[in-house]
Order: C-alpha cells, then structure tokens, then sequence
C-alpha cells in the first residue's frame, strides 16, 4: 500500500503503535471472554476525556460544527457496515442484553467496531460470529478470493478495471456467481444523502471560504462518487474548523489494499502550536548548516516543506476511532492529488495529550528515577514530536558514494528506516538545544534554558520506553533501543541501584551531538556495513532496560476517548450506536 510505511511510522511515533504490540488472546477461542476476562481487555484502553475549548470560534462555525459532529456519526454507522455485514444486527442484540457482561459486551464491541479484539490478532471476543476478523471485510463477497477477483478484473475492459481496482467501489456477486463493482455512492445511498445534506447545512453556517468550499465539493463527492475536485479542496483548507471527512484508508482490505474505509475527524486548528511550527521551520536552514557534520554533506539549500497542520479533535468517527487511536494522519491517498499538491500532516495535539496522560506519566513513574518525574511534561513531548518531523526533512539525503549519485535510502537499504526514525528523534533533541542555546526558541528566556532542556531530555528518557514496550521487530522500537543504549554507554542515560532511570545534563548536550553527527555520517556516507555494525551492537534490548519494561504490564496500551465536547454539541442520536458511557 501506497502510504503504509509512513502512517505507521507516524502512528507509531505518536504514541499507538499497541496495534503491533500482538498479544496472545486471552482465552482459547472456542469460549468467549468471561465478564473479569473482558473487564481486563477493555482496561488497556484508559477512557479519558476529549474536551476543546470553543471560545474562540464565530456563532456560524459553532453551529457549522455541530452539524459535522452529527454528520459524522453517520460515517460510524457506515463504517460499521463496511467491517462486517452482520455488524448492525449484533449491536442491536448487543444493546437488548442488559446484564453486566452484555454491557461489558456492547462496551468491547463499541472500542473495536465489531466482534473482533485488535489488541489480540482481531481474535473473536464473541461466540457465533467469525473466529476472526474477515480479510476482505464487507468490501468483497466472503467467498471471493484474491485469485478470483485478479482473474475476474483480467476479463474487463480496461477502463472499466480502474473503478473495479478503485478506492471507492465495494465488490458484490449476482445469484449466478458473476461479480459487479458497486459505487460507494449506490451501496451507501442513504447515508451519504444524509452526510450530504449536513455538510451542505455546514458550508451555509460557516463564514470561511475554504471551508465552505471543501464542504459544498465533499457533499457533491458523496453524491457522484468522484472525490478528486474536494480532495484537492481539502489540501487548501485553512479554516479554525479543520475538517477531514470521507472514504480514506485502506487497511481493513486485508485482501488487496484497495477500497477506502469511511472515517471523520472534526477538529480545532491549533494556532498557537502552529505558530511555533513555523518559527521552528523558519529556522530549518539554519539548523542543517549547523549540524555536526563537515560542510561537504550539508545541503545549501532545503526543499519546501510538506505542510503540518496542528489541531486539535473535537470529535472522531468511523475508521478514525476503534482499537489504537490515531494520533497523527497524512492524506489525501489519491496520487494524482499527491502530484498536483502534495500531501498535508495533521497532528491531534489533544489526542497525544490524552495519551501523554493516561500512557506515559504512568510510563515514566515506574521507570524514572523519583526526582526525575516531575521533569517529564507535554509541551516537551509534543515539541519533540514536531522536532522529529521536521528534521525528517533534512540532513544527508541525495548522496554521493565514489563518483555514484545516489540516496541515503537506496544504500542503507532495509536498515534505513531504523536509521532514519533515530535520526530524526536524535536530530529532533539536537535542534532544540540549538534553538534554545541560540536565543531562538519561542517564548523562553535565557535563564530557564537550562530548565527547559531537563524537560525535553527527562521527557525523552521516558518516552523512549513508551518505544520500548512495543519490542524491537521494527524500525521506531530498534532505532529506539539503539539510542537509549549509546546513551547509555555514553553516561547521558544512567541507571540507578533501584532499576530506574535518569539522565546526567551534564554530558546530554555532546552525546546527543556526538549520537547525530554519527547518525547523520551514516547516511552522509551511504555506509551499509557501518549502519549494521551500529545496529547489531546497540538495537538490543539489555537487562536491565527489560527489568523496567517487565514493570509496565499493567499500564493501559491507549486510551478510549470520551468526547466531552462534542457529546455536548450534538449528543448522538437514539437511533445511532453508543457505547455506555464508562
Ligand atoms: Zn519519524
């Protein structure tokens, strides 16, 4: 799949990639959780509060809000339907059964969106339903498989293939066998005549253009199935609503990767945080020709950026919330969209926080040394994160090794994206200190520096076990294990006689520095058998780092939002699925 790479990258970095973390089903498949058993596999979703603050939005976008809050509940109803035909019939049944375990029940199936438990191979937690979830989902007949659909689409002419192949039709088959492509337009008929007419209602209240633009294309989109024109819409929308609704994601087609999952997610542009974005990338040259590296392999002049946007969630449905919460999206998937403008980052700002509270200060109270826990803070976490993603976007990248041009990518090959995720994590740290050494971070002044990077670094330490915990089978949890292990070993990481952590300020400036100059000098040198070297020594998980990770068993995997706001300004309707609020 075209984006999968980096929305788990992204995923991860923001703190849910539990979705990876497989555990073992908690109970053999043929009986169905008891209540205690199904108590503690909805444990590991912390609920916690969603909540924004309004005040700063005109009387039309409020009420503009409140209509996209009701349209996406739709997309839940919708998306329900796309993960399994039987979906709506067992809610029903789910919701009649008013005993504690069919509470607990009904409570499960809500987190998931459908009998099957994501935090456990997506494992039924039911009995008569599917011992798994299915790998086509309701976009393709059940009993159709991969080598039909190949040779059914060979049969077709070929501009008849691209719609079949498309994000937006479902795959049906008549009573004699023959399959057909339906368009979501048809398949999902009432429902988006309804999202339709409340984005209309949306785009009449809000008094922004680009929004009112985007809204007016989506809600025809839904109607004629083409979503081109609002895609390209979305990626000019510059509103205090930031709005992403439609068919987006691939991932429940498990078969081919190809039909999109309906989703919403209904934010708040954060325009502070989004100021402070642009002082940071204003500063983005100025960092690359200051990096710990010689003048040779630093790039004189930096592309643009891809765009960033900070919001924060007032509301999400669909595809946009079951199991692990996303933290962080990149769309729009369409490559001629992608050719034609690029693509946007959105990053939930409130949605980490939740996580930040309800995951990691939990995290960091069994791991950290006791002086070092008031230190770990959000602003720091979340700062960091930006940090990551900009310094993405520089250092060595198109290379040269003897007289070949080449990229960093090609030559690091399968070790590169560990080397990468380090490197921007290593490179983030690297850039603030610079920032804040220079008189050039946002708001602090010389005095509290000092201050400000026992903040980022302590918060650092902590997250980096929030890493951890996931294992290190992929690129973040082994570029991770790679730097708290040179850290150690450099004495800016130090392990006290009780088996928690600290960091040692005294030494984290120049072995941060020293850890992103050879990070960097990887890439700069396209140096494969450096890179595996670096890997084999350092991307292990020692004992002592095991010892701590053995104490977090118990900390929630993620969180379950409640979403305090929007439940205010449209309370779902009766008729609609709702989960009992925990
Ligand atoms: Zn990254």
């Amino acid at each position: 799949m075209k984006r999968l790479p980096f929305v788990v990258l992204i995923l991860i970095l923001s703190l849910t990639a539990c979705s990876l973390a497989t555990r073992k089903p908690e109970q053999p498949s043929t009986q169905p959780p008891t209540l205690a058993e199904l108590e503690r596999m909805t444990a590991r979703f912390a609920p916690t509060r969603l909540e924004v603050n309004l005040s700063r939005l005109s009387t039309g976008d409020r009420k503009a809000l409140a209509k996209l809050i009701e349209a996406a509940h739709v997309f839940d109803d919708i998306f329900l339907t796309q993960v399994w035909s039987g979906n709506h019939a067992l809610l029903t049944k789910l919701k009649e059964d008013k005993t504690p375990l069919g509470r607990a029940r009904l409570h499960y199936f809500w987190i998931n969106k459908g009998p099957w438990s994501e935090l456990d191979e997506n494992a039924a937690f039911l009995s008569d339903v599917p011992a798994k979830k299915l790998a086509g989902a309701n976009f393709y007949p059940e009993d159709m498989s991969k080598e039909e659909f190949e040779a059914w689409v060979k049969t077709l002419p070929e501009e008849n293939q691209e719609a079949v192949r498309g994000f937006f039709t479902v795959i049906r088959r008549a009573p004699a066998g023959k399959l057909s492509a339906v368009p979501y337009s048809q398949e999902y008929a009432d429902q988006l005549l309804r999202a339709a007419a409340l984005l209309r209602e949306a785009a009449a209240l809000t008094e922004n253009p680009s929004l009112k633009k985007f809204l007016t294309l989506r809600a025809e989109a839904f109607l004629s199935n083409d979503y081109y024109a609002s895609d390209l819409a979305w990626m000019d929308l510059d509103a205090p609503l930031d709005i992403t609704i439609g068919p987006y994601e691939t991932y429940n087609d498990e078969i081919l990767g190809y039909k999109a999952a309906f989703e919403a997610y209904i934010n708040l542009r954060d325009d502070a945080e989004t100021a402070k974005l642009k002082v940071f990338a204003t500063h983005l040259q100025e960092i690359e020709n200051h990096l710990p590296i010689e003048p040779q392999y630093r790039n004189p002049k930096l592309g643009a950026l891809a765009p960033i946007r900070v919001v924060n969630e007032v509301f999400s449905a669909g595809d946009g919330n079951h199991g692990v919460q996303t933290a962080a999206y990149n769309l729009p998937n369409d490559e001629r969209v992608v050719q034609e403008k690029g693509s946007k980052r959105v990053m939930l700002r409130n949605m980490q926080q939740a996580k930040f509270g309800s995951v990691l200060i939990p995290i960091s109270q069994w791991v950290l040394a006791k002086e070092a826990q008031a230190e770990v803070n959000f602003d720091s976490f979340f700062t960091h994160i930006l940090a990551h993603e900009l310094t993405h976007g520089i250092g060595p990248q198109r290379i040269r090794v003897g007289e070949r041009e080449t990229s960093a990518r090609q030559e690091l090959k399968e070790l590169y994206g560990t080397i990468e995720e380090a490197k921007a994590d290593s490179t983030g740290l690297f850039m603030l200190a610079y920032l804040m050494d220079h008189g050039k971070y946002p708001g602090l002044r010389q005095q509290d520096v000092e201050a400000a990077k026992r903040r980022l670094y302590t918060t650092f330490l902590a997250s980096s076990f929030r890493s951890l915990r996931f294992g290190i089978n992929e690129a973040h949890g082994r570029g991770m294990a790679l730097q708290v292990n040179y850290l150690l070993d450099k004495g800016a990481f130090t392990l006290q006689p009780d088996g928690t952590f600290g960091v040692d300020f005294a030494v984290m400036d120049a072995a941060v520095r020293d850890l992103t100059r050879d990070l960097l000098m990887l890439e700069a040198r396209g140096d494969y058998a450096g890179a595996k070297r670096m890997l084999d020594q350092l991307a292990t998980l020692r004992p002592e780092v095991k010892g701590a990770l053995a104490k977090l068993k118990d900390i929630p995997t993620d969180i379950e939002p409640i979403f305090v706001t929007a439940n205010e300004l449209a309370p779902p309707a009766a008729g609609l699925a709702l989960a009992p609020s925990p």
